[in-house]
């Protein structure tokens, strides 16, 4: 017999409070039909190990067996508040779902890896097999993600003592049974494995942006529930922004257990103005020049993502509202025809779909570091070109108009376009085009084992391309995680290995493209505030080779929306670290050891057909502006405790950040 494609499992939608009135209860609970895998009790399987240790209570709570045939046959245990083993199974299941739908996205898979120091100053990057979620970690108004632990933290508590929304007062509310939580800490733990450098606050929007981005997620998530949908659209009368819609609401039952005027932990669609009346949010590009703190500030980027979503609804239901209303476009009293309803939700869930996709593919459109939302925004509008040459729906346009009304405008581009806010390839970077030229063919040489006879005159090692194109081969078969991690460490090595000896005979270019500088490294910039000109200067790192990593090297293959096309991509980020010495400078004694570490690098895309160079997003390593915009910001933060703690890169940065 085939083994089956899916495995289905009961869950809550939005989170147990919801099930309270007969008429959610429906919508509420709702069937996760995540990809087919065996089972440990846990459960535990390839990616995730459930482990429900309770260390208030002290003691384990028994794992749910998915594999038991009565659990099997009954789509898993029924949602109930007071079992643990549900709790295991709604996490589990809440948790593979957002894995596949990030491995769609990505076209490659998920791995976990963390990088430890072995020995003073020597780093080692490891894979680690299982991400571990613990359902019930503490007793506390707190989820988390820990980096160092590799694992999720959930809690639970009391609710307040006043009746709020449709928790009963002092009762229980459980912080795994929320999808929008666990959706929310999972896409942290995801994210950091794309982007291990986007923990770190290097400018206001970083931290904002991992926020920002896992609430995004959490939202979009939930629309792939379409009785869910179509129970919202019913209440709203299609009309995403009225009060009674809380499709833009995030974590309801823990935000109205803190307080009992919430109307959920975060709302992005509707707001209470002075009044307290509930009304549409509306965009406020000033927002995003006044706040600082990583929640609000990312929920900029969250408004300004579902102020496109509403806008494409909007435009996209328009004929169907007009068909419904008599060409008046304003609907009649009273419930909206069932059909109706059908149509909406389904425009509905599209978008969503599209939108999810695009927003986790952007994530290969990024820099490796300091990444501002301009920057995303110029990554999204990227990945929707590749994916969707001619942008028929609109996203592309309502991406555009939604981040211009939230203020989100990238600085260095000449018109607010999709031509300038694309990446660009090789062409844009230089003006000489010898310079191109010589360069295309570095890095061809680098892919393309056909042309190794030309330049092998100038390599002193032996050529390697064999191997890297062989290397790109085995990853982009293999299927065992484990594998592909060392495969891609081995390619990563090979890779470096080749560029290393190519920056002899293209210095400057070499480095222009890759964000590098291997020459004594001068920033040099005016302080407001001392009235002082201030310089530093990082001498060339020892040694004959510069130093430099080349972080990741995934082959992926992509297909596209207008002809379901598949093309063969490369994504390589290649990072430099420089260390400032601070001392006898007027930033010195506020960083450990007087020294700040400052990165650059770039994101490069190579198409695998031709070795081009499609994409180059480079962060430079020698920019005096990005070190005196990074020391400023640290300097304002450092003088808060809290902030300072998340900013000087903590082990934990997560948990303080979602602390109640
Ligand atoms: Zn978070």
């Amino acid at each position: 017999m085939n083994k089956p494609s899916y495995r289905k499992l009961r869950g809550y939608a939005f989170d147990p409070s919801f099930s309270s009135t007969i008429g959610r209860r429906q919508s509420n609970e709702v069937i996760y039909k995540i990809r087919w895998e065996e089972t440990e009790p846990g459960p535990c399987g390839e990616y995730i190990e459930i482990i429900d240790y309770d260390p208030t209570k002290e003691c384990f709570y028994e794992p749910v067996n998915l594999e038991n045939n009565y659990v099997l046959a009954d789509y898993g245990l029924s949602p109930s508040e007071g079992d643990p083993r549900f709790h295991q199974q709604q996490v589990y299941a809440v948790a593979m779902n957002v894995i596949a739908q990030f491995e769609k996205a990505l076209g490659r898979k998920i791995i976990w890896s963390r990088t430890v120091e072995e020995e003073p100053g020597k780093y080692k990057h490891e894979f680690i097999n299982r991400l571990r979620i613990y359902p019930h970690a503490m007793r506390q108004q707190n989820a988390f993600y820990s980096p160092d632990k590799l694992a999720l933290l959930f809690g639970y508590f009391l609710a307040s003592e006043n009746w709020s929304g449709n928790n009963v007062p002092g009762s229980v509310v459980f912080t795994c049974l929320s999808p929008d939580i666990v959706v929310h800490e999972l896409t942290h733990a995801i994210l950091d494995s794309v982007h291990p450098y986007f923990k770190k606050g290097t400018n206001p929007d970083m931290l904002a942006f991992h926020e920002s981005f896992s609430d995004i997620i959490a939202l979009l998530q939930r629309f792939t529930f379409i009785p869910l949908v179509e129970e919202q659209i019913r209440n709203s009368r299609g009309d995403l922004l009225s009060p009674q819609n809380l499709l833009g609401d995030l974590a309801i039952q823990f935000g109205q257990a803190l307080s009992s005027n919430r109307r959920a932990l975060r709302s992005f669609l509707v707001q209470y103005d002075d009044e307290g009346n509930l009304v549409p949010v509306e965009p406020d590009p000033s927002k995003y020049h006044t706040l600082t703190d990583p929640h609000s500030r990312g929920g900029i980027l969250v408004a300004a993502v579902f102020n496109a979503f509403t806008r494409l609804y909007r435009y996209r239901v328009a004929d169907l509202i007009r068909l419904a209303s008599n060409g008046s476009g304003i609907l009649a009293q009273g419930e909206i025809h069932p059909d109706l309803v059908k149509r909406l939700s389904n425009e509905a869930r599209e978008i969503a779909d599209q939108l999810s996709l695009i927003c986790i593919r952007a994530l290969d459109y990024c820099p490796p570091v300091d990444l501002n939302f301009g920057d995303f925004l110029r990554a999204l509008i990227t990945a929707d070109v590749e994916y969707n040459p001619e942008d028929e729906g609109g996203l592309r346009f309502a991406l555009l108009e939604s981040f211009r009304s939230w203020g989100i405008v990238p600085k260095d581009i000449n018109t607010y376009s999709v031509e300038s806010l694309m990446w660009k390839p090789l062409e844009e970077f230089f003006e000489d085009e010898d310079q191109v030229l010589a360069l295309k063919k570095a890095i061809q040489y680098v892919f393309n084992p056909d042309i190794k006879r030309v330049y092998t005159s100038m390599d002193k090692a032996s050529p390697k391309n064999d191997e890297v194109v062989k290397s790109m081969e085995r990853i982009l078969r293999e299927n065992n995680r484990s594998t592909i991690f060392k495969e891609s460490r081995k390619l990563s090595g090979i890779v470096h290995d080749m560029f290393d000896g190519k920056f002899e005979y293209f210095k400057e270019n070499m480095e222009k493209l890759l964000g590098m500088d291997f020459r004594p490294i001068r920033y040099s910039f005016f302080d407001e505030r001392s009235n002082q000109q201030v310089d530093f200067e990082v001498p060339r790192t020892e040694g004959i080779n510069p130093v430099f990593q080349v972080y990741k090297c995934v082959p992926v293959i992509r297909h596209n929306s207008l002809n379901g096309n598949a093309s063969k991509l490369l994504i390589m980020t290649f990072l430099q670290k420089a260390e400032v010495d601070l001392k006898n400078t007027l930033y010195q004694g506020y960083f450990p050891g007087d020294k700040y570490e400052m990165r650059g690098g770039a994101t490069l895309l190579i198409d695998l057909a031709t070795y081009e160079i499609k994409y180059a997003i480079v962060k430079n390593v020698g920019s005096s502006n990005r070190l005196k915009n990074q020391l400023d910001y640290a300097m304002e933060n450092l003088n808060d405790p809290e902030n300072a703690a998340l900013l000087m890169q903590d082990a934990e940065p997560f948990a303080a950040l979602h602390s109640h």
